[in-house]
């Protein structure tokens, strides 16, 4: 079994003095609508560089990209994946035509995400269904990239050449063995319950991170029974911890 450090971006956090939680947990970040805010205008952006990319690789129209587009992400969980499996697209090409725009001045976040994260103990992993390229440009610009030890892309989810991105359990499974950590040290945060269901599966504890932005959130607005706490920031992350020391138990922060 290759090590995780051996295969993930990698980067050295930086080492403090923990305030909160068990440093033996592993938490699994997502990124869009998790640790930065979409709804300014990043998903926006990436619709329509998307939407243009699709268009430009299928010589479509803007309308029938868009509804390829939305039905692929529906389907698959990424457009990607439809545009690989039906139309033999390159990822790599595809992921960077839709996600070539200035990002930067998208990026908006909850105040003091740096001292959150900073005191929240436990390892830090990024687990996101986009882009490397992208990903470490948002976490530069949060100036948050120190705190993770790696980032796992959508580059790094090709299994047994196929594309399986969250929710996948072949993807869940693999990253519990490249982890090398029982999975209930393992915590996903994360805004898709989709992704938290299959965390749930693989015996991993899930937090849902509620916005009102992201697809299908409005119609669960409870609590699911696959979710072990449901906060609105990251930063309730450091008062709801005690939550997720009882798998099966949920709670709100
Ligand atoms: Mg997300």
């Amino acid at each position: 079994m290759r090590p995780l450090r051996k295969t993930m971006a990698l980067h050295r956090p930086r080492r403090v003095s923990g305030m909160a939680g068990d440093p033996q947990t592993v938490w699994l970040f997502d990124l869009d609508n998790t640790l930065h805010d979409c709804s300014k205008g990043i998903f926006k952006a990436i619709d329509g560089a998307m939407t243009k990319a699709v268009a430009d690789t299928l010589s479509l129209d803007v309308e029938a990209a868009n509804a390829l587009r939305s039905a692929y992400w529906k389907r698959y969980g990424a457009t990607v994946i439809g545009m690989v499996r039906h139309h033999g697209a390159k990822a790599d090409d595809f992921l960077r035509l839709s996600h070539s725009f200035d990002i930067a001045p998208l990026v908006h976040s909850e105040n003091g995400l740096d001292r959150k994260l900073r005191q929240l103990k436990g390892r830090k992993v990024l687990l996101t269904n986009a882009p490397l390229d992208y990903a470490r440009t948002v976490l530069k610009t949060l100036g948050i990239l120190r705190h993770f030890e790696c980032l796992w892309t959508m580059d790094h989810m090709n299994l047994q050449g196929r594309l399986r991105p969250k929710p996948s359990a072949a993807l869940m499974r693999q990253i519990l063995a490249r982890l090398g950590v029982p999975a209930q040290r393992v915590v996903l945060v994360e805004d898709t319950l989709r992704n938290l269901k299959s965390a749930r599966r693989a015996g991993m504890r899930t937090v849902h991170v509620f916005h009102p932005g992201t697809p299908f959130s409005s119609l669960h607005s409870g609590r699911c029974h696959y979710v072990d706490l449901r906060v609105k920031a990251i930063g309730r992350l450091l008062v709801g911890r005690h939550c997720l020391s009882t798998p099966g138990r949920p709670g709100r922060a």
